[in-house]
């Protein structure tokens, strides 16, 4: 059987190349003697990969494949499946067991002599798939280019492959979601840009959200969200030190509150952070704005967050305040970093009884008489005498 990278292999896309019977690209026989070492493209690789820009790495591996003639990158990114499938370099298989492989659904292995096999995991959604398939092709091409070939194999092993994948993965966005495809101008980062540039792409929306904060560098410091109706954070990332970037799979009440709003009012709306923005150690990021939208399937939306002031903004914070949902109990207290959080309803522990939202707050009534508790008797520290 083959191994995903057999070391034989390693160098065995040259520039030069000659068609087979079957059209399947081979190798020429003098490959490392026809350009040494030190030529301009592979300096510029190893410029890029010392600065981890793998995003160029990308764009220019996407150039040098127009070039190398083989696949039609525009086919590739608006049907993926289709192009692979079309491509004599490549098998495209569909597996349900992948037990390794990449840092998304999918597998590369390449094989001499005879196409390459790109595996796939069937995932629930076709972006997915989509993203999986160019990845993996990723992959192959980084295979077909000599001058990266070199560069990339000169590094320390665990270094090299982590480069790749992070290659593999910025081609794939640079591939599903082109440049000619992305807003342009400085003031164009909005929720509404991002919803149409997701229904016009065959990427995700945390693609497309990834994709467009990577551009949009020179924008107002903002903060790229996308979550779903409950406000549950699926992804984020800010595009400077202005707005905190939430952390993925917390529930942000103000944007559920936002959402709705949205919903409402024709899947688009712009109003006031009003919970402002949690963050894990509790407090709160306040004075900010809100631009939502929501994408066309209605189930989730792309926020762009902002603070509300354009000058001298700095960030404003406050703590959060809960109130024990246990009648019984009431406290109020400061959800800091010595609250327990519950896993199962995401709210926080009051630290006096220990009920959060999902628990049903434990003998607060007397079961023999039906008068309510008091924390004290509750514990057991003091003995309750019925009426
Ligand atoms: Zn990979
Ligand atoms: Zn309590
Ligand atoms: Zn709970
Ligand atoms: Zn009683």
């Amino acid at each position: 059987m083959h191994a995903i990278w057999p070391e034989a292999n390693l160098r065995w896309p040259p520039g030069q190349t000659a068609t087979t019977t079957h059209g399947y690209r081979r190798p020429s026989t003098d490959y490392g003697k026809a350009e040494p070492m030190g030529a301009p493209e592979a300096e510029h690789f190893k410029y890029l990969v010392e600065r981890n820009d793998y995003r160029a790495i990308a764009s220019e591996l996407v150039r040098l494949e127009i070039e190398r003639g083989v696949i039609s990158i525009s086919e590739l990114g608006a049907d993926p499946e289709a192009a692979v499938a079309g491509s004599p370099e490549l098998d495209l298989e569909y597996e349900t067991n992948l037990t390794q492989g990449c840092s998304v659904y999918g597998f590369y292995r390449y094989r001499d002599g005879q196409p390459s096999v790109i595996l796939i995991h069937p995932s629930l959604t076709a972006e997915r798939d989509n993203f999986t398939i160019v990845h993996e092709y990723g992959h192959h091409v980084q295979r077909h280019h000599r001058d990266w070939v070199d560069v990339r194999y000169s590094l320390p092993a665990a270094r090299g492959d982590k480069v790749e994948e992070r290659v593999a993965d910025a081609f794939a966005s640079t591939v599903l979601i082109p440049e000619d495809a992305l807003p342009t101008g400085i003031n164009t980062l909005s929720a509404r840009t991002l919803a149409t540039l997701h229904s016009q792409v065959r990427a995700s929306r945390s693609a497309v959200a990834n994709r467009v904060v990577e551009v949009a560098s020179s924008e107002r410091d903002c903060a790229v969200v996308v979550c779903d109706e409950e406000g549950r954070v699926i992804f984020a990332r800010a595009t400077g030190d202005d707005v905190f970037t939430p952390a993925r799979g917390i529930v942000q009440p103000g944007l559920a509150t936002l959402f709705q709003s949205a919903a409402s009012a024709g899947g688009h709306v712009i109003g006031d952070l009003a919970e402002g923005l949690r963050a894990l150690s509790g407090w709160i990021q306040t004075d900010l704005s809100a631009d939502v939208a929501l994408d066309f399937s209605g189930a989730y939306a792309f926020v762009v967050l902002r603070p509300t002031q354009v000058f001298g903004r700095e960030q404003s914070w406050a703590m959060r305040e809960h109130e024990c949902v246990s009648p019984a109990c009431g406290a109020d207290f400061v959800v800091d970093s010595s609250v327990q959080i519950c896993g199962k309803c995401r709210d926080p522990k009051c630290p006096e009884c220990s009920t959060c939202s999902c628990e049903p707050a434990a003998e607060t009534f007397c079961t023999a008489c039906f008068i309510a508790l008091s924390v004290a008797e509750q514990s057991g520290q003091v003995q309750h005498v019925c009426d």
